[in-house]
């Protein structure tokens, strides 16, 4: 079956008491056993739950991997693969990182001795070098964040399995619609699920989609220890995300692909950082790597200062100043100041992450009302 139709239908069956065509939201918290010491397939929902099971079925069948486990919020999903890492233990991360994973990277991990190195992944020879023989773990992310800088996850799945590390994929941008990181060669793939899976900024979650059996079983043992699994309510929505993830990202992507032409026109943008522009680095490697669009996620250089970046990104309506993306809403931000307020200012410089940067998550509003609101912002910033 095409992805489309897994979306739809893989993990989804209908309920076969009522024939109900969705099946019902499980609630329940324990499930009723055959005997002392004997478990049926569900015993208690922090161990599993047949609506979780159904949303991790579904992502699983839909980036190609032998399971998939659903956590609380991305951070959770990331924390799992961290907590089984042990100290002494070393990661190799990309510079253009999701500020939350630098942070629990550099103030969480560190406390139990893992250590972290952080570079240019768009470079794998920076890679290959940074790498020890303690490294037991490299996480890209691409496209990166705020940067949308492209990785070339064939290439540092190769790299990372040469040298005894395994390769996650932050693919919370790429969305299993573009980009599906297991087929490539990584060992996991991260979401936020609260971002194109759910889609419409009403929940909070995360998933983990695994290459192998043994890494699952590891992985799962440690959700399953530490427990921080997604609830039903949102297992439920987030399977409801995956049946109109691809069309949504597809029409988002074809607008953000127009916007980013109409913004380099503009003498009022220094640049435009988006993987669909044929002078964008990764370009050529986005073409291959992502599944004929380039996502909805675009960055993008005020000519002008933080004062004016910060009256621009508060004077357009239709995108709303906030953090997230990857909603059905468009969302404007000044990662200076807002996602990447935790990389220390020393990192912000050294990667390039300036105060004239603006992030744009294009939501699926008609492109021409979108564009007429960045105009009106430009007239009231940059006067
Ligand atoms: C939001 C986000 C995360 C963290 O996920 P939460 O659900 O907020 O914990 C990680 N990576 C990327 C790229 C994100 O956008």
């Amino acid at each position: 079956m095409r992805f489309r139709t897994r979306a739809i239908h893989t993990g989804q069956e209908a309920d076969k008491e009522t024939g109900a065509v969705v099946a019902p939201i499980h609630v329940a918290s324990t499930f009723v056993q055959p005997g002392a010491g004997e478990w049926g397939a569900f015993d208690y929902s922090r161990s599993g739950n047949p609506t979780r099971k159904a949303f991790e079925t579904t992502l699983a069948a839909l980036e190609g991997g032998c399971g998939a486990l659903a956590f609380s919020t991305g951070m959770a999903a990331t924390h799992c693969v961290l907590a089984s890492l042990k100290s002494g233990d070393h990661v190799v991360a990309s510079s253009d990182l999701y500020g939350g994973t630098y942070r629990i990277l550099h103030k969480i991990a560190n406390r139990a001795g893992i250590t972290v190195t952080l570079v240019d992944t768009t470079d794998p020879a920076k890679l290959e070098a940074a790498i020890t023989p303690e490294t037991r773990l490299v996480w890209i992310e691409t496209p990166g964040n705020p940067l949308m800088s492209i990785v070339d996850i064939a290439a540092c799945a190769e790299i990372a399995h040469r040298r005894g590390a395994w390769l996650a994929v932050d693919n919370t941008f790429a969305t299993p619609v573009l980009t599906r990181p297991l087929e490539l060669g990584a060992d996991i793939s991260m979401h936020s699920a609260a971002k194109y899976i759910g889609g419409h900024s009403d929940l909070m979650g995360g998933a983990l989609v695994i290459r192998e059996k043994a890494l699952l079983d590891e992985l799962y043992f440690v959700q399953n220890a530490t427990g921080a699994i997604m609830g039903p309510w949102e297992s439920y929505l987030c399977s409801r995300g995956l049946k109109t993830i691809e069309l949504r990202v597809r029409e988002q992507s074809r607008t953000a692909q127009a916007l980013a032409e109409w913004l380099v026109s503009l003498h009022r943008v220094r640049r435009v950082l988006y993987p669909g522009l044929p002078n964008h680095p990764g370009h050529e490697l986005a073409k291959r790597q992502m599944d004929g669009a380039f996502g909805a996620m675009m960055t993008f250089e005020l000519n002008g200062d933080h004062a004016a970046t910060k009256r621009f990104c508060e004077s357009t309506k239709l995108f709303q100043l906030a953090v997230s993306l990857g909603a059905v809403e468009s969302l404007i931000s000044q990662p200076a100041s807002m996602s990447h307020a935790s990389f220390a200012a020393a990192d912000r410089a050294k990667w390039g992450i300036t105060d004239g940067l603006v992030r744009l998550s294009v939501g699926l509003e008609a492109l021409e009302d979108l564009q007429a609101d960045l105009d009106q912002g430009f007239n009231v910033a940059l006067k």
